[in-house]
């Protein structure tokens, strides 16, 4: 199928798409758009960057055709708010021509004017699930009119704990509903979610499970230590050309504020902004916004603060920490190479984080390019806490794949049986010397 016009959409759609500047159906698109129009139930694997939102936004604008009533019919879950204000922009996009509202709920801020919105009535509720729930209980939605209810991005749903949520709302839903799932990878729990949620579902997988868009070319280099990671980061953004539009990705909140502050020194505030769970919500979509539009150059950002994001032409993702929860990896690079561009996905990895790494390449079934850190970035020793915080890792990761593994790190030390927070680094010349010992070597 070459074009939109073969899934014989209304006319006021199909303007939209036009004006959208859609012109061929992406893969998920293709595939996913006819069983929802057949009123299939529908499980998609697909991962962000696919053009998954409007794989199920389409179809089912289709459907509701104009407002309708004053209780919802369509209800969409999302993980974070991010997502969920992206699924809306999609929905504000292609319903231009129809007259459908739509209501956007999400935490972090008073539910008085989303009550006030849903009491004027509307067709579609994009909802992260606690506050959807809340509203509900205080009786302010109606679920009785639901005819359509999606899960976009089951599995971080499930990665963040929502699955008791869920259960209480498939609840308070009728029965006689259609269902969508999306997920970019398929674990277990998905599995099960996917069993209780949907009946005789049709699959549709745009590419193997877990696989990163094919437009992203990934790069590993393994980098000893925090402080030539940083030295690394700004030696190739020294290249502000094809480094215009980046997102650094951080494990912690502490280290993305960390080399937020760092680059900020490097670069001036007005070239970077900084997004993680602690920044209230009007400054992250004031960021989001600002990076959006091409005002600043660098977002740094962790992975939950990043969910949803939904931002075009990113030239480079760097993974400046491995993400631990390994899918969170296919979720990041799909922030660059979307829809037909293409995208660079650089990952830096500790000799803790190689253990990660190795699990990444399992999951994607594909082996990331390592590529030597270039002569002119200074490599640093490792600090004697750093090179300690790694040892320590390496010897839990060991020991967790074999249960006798004794640890090197510990017997080395004399340190008590399994007591290695308890001993206080020492100081002085010993320990910084010690700290030299990492067995780490750039390649
Ligand atoms: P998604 O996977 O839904 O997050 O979409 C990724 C990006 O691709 C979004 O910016 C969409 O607007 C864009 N997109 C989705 N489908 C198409 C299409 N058929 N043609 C061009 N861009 C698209």
């Amino acid at each position: 199928m070459a074009s939109f016009e073969d899934f014989e959409l209304n006319k006021q759609l199909q303007n939209a798409i036009t004006e959208a500047g859609y012109t061929v159906p992406t893969e998920i698109q293709q595939k996913a758009i006819t069983p929802i129009l057949a009123g299939q139930d529908v499980m998609g694997i697909a991962q962000t960057g696919t053009g998954k939102t409007a794989a199920f936004v389409l179809p089912m604008l289709m459907k509701l055709k104009y407002a309708q009533g004053n209780d919802p019919r369509a209800l969409i879950l999302s993980p974070t708010r991010e997502l969920a204000m992206q699924i809306e922009e999609h929905i504000r996009l292609f319903s231009t021509y129809l007259d459908l509202r739509t209501v956007l709920l999400y935490g972090g801020l008073g539910p008085k004017t989303q009550k006030e919105q849903l009491a004027k009535g509307c067709d579609i509720i994009v909802a992260t699930p606690g506050r959807f729930l809340d509203l509900y209980l205080e009786g302010d939605i109606n679920t009785k009119s639901l005819k359509f209810l999606v899960m976009d991005e089951a599995d971080k749903m499930m990665d963040m704990g929502f699955i008791g949520k869920i259960h209480r709302i498939l609840e308070v839903v009728p029965r006689k509903r259609q269902n969508l799932l999306f997920s970019a990878t398929m674990s277990e729990l998905v599995r099960k979610i996917a069993g209780d949620f949907l009946a005789f579902p049709t699959i549709v997988e745009v590419t193997e499970q877990a696989t990163p868009a094919q437009t992203v070319t990934q790069t590993l280099y393994e980098v000893p230590n925090l402080k030539t990671k940083l030295n690394l980061l700004q030696h190739l953004l020294k290249d502000d050309e094809s480094f215009h539009r980046i997102i650094v990705f951080c494990k912690t909140k502490t280290v993305a504020d960390n080399v937020f502050h760092y680059l900020e020194r490097k670069y001036g505030a007005e070239q970077v902004r900084v997004i993680h769970a602690n920044k209230g919500q009007n400054t992250r979509i004031n960021s989001i916004n600002a990076f959006k539009e091409g005002n600043i150059r660098i977002l740094v950002a962790t992975d939950v603060a990043a969910r949803g994001l939904d931002v075009s032409n990113v030239s480079h993702v760097f993974n400046f920490d491995v993400p631990i929860v390994i899918e969170d990896y296919v979720h990041r690079i799909g922030r660059t190479g979307r829809a037909f561009n293409n995208g660079d996905a650089i990952t830096f990895c500790n000799p803790a984080e190689k253990y990660y790494v190795h699990k990444i390449e399992k999951l994607i079934r594909q082996r990331i390019p390592v590529y030597a850190i270039p002569e002119e970035v200074f490599v640093e020793k490792t600090e004697f806490k750093e090179g300690q915080d790694i040892a320590r890792e390496i010897d839990n990761q060991k020991r967790k794949e074999d249960p006798d593994f004794k640890g090197a790190f510990h017997e080395k030390k004399h340190a008590p049986k399994g007591n290695f927070g308890a001993k206080k680094p020492s100081r002085g010349k010993a320990s910084s010397s010690k700290g030299k010992s990492t067995k780490f070597r750039k390649k």
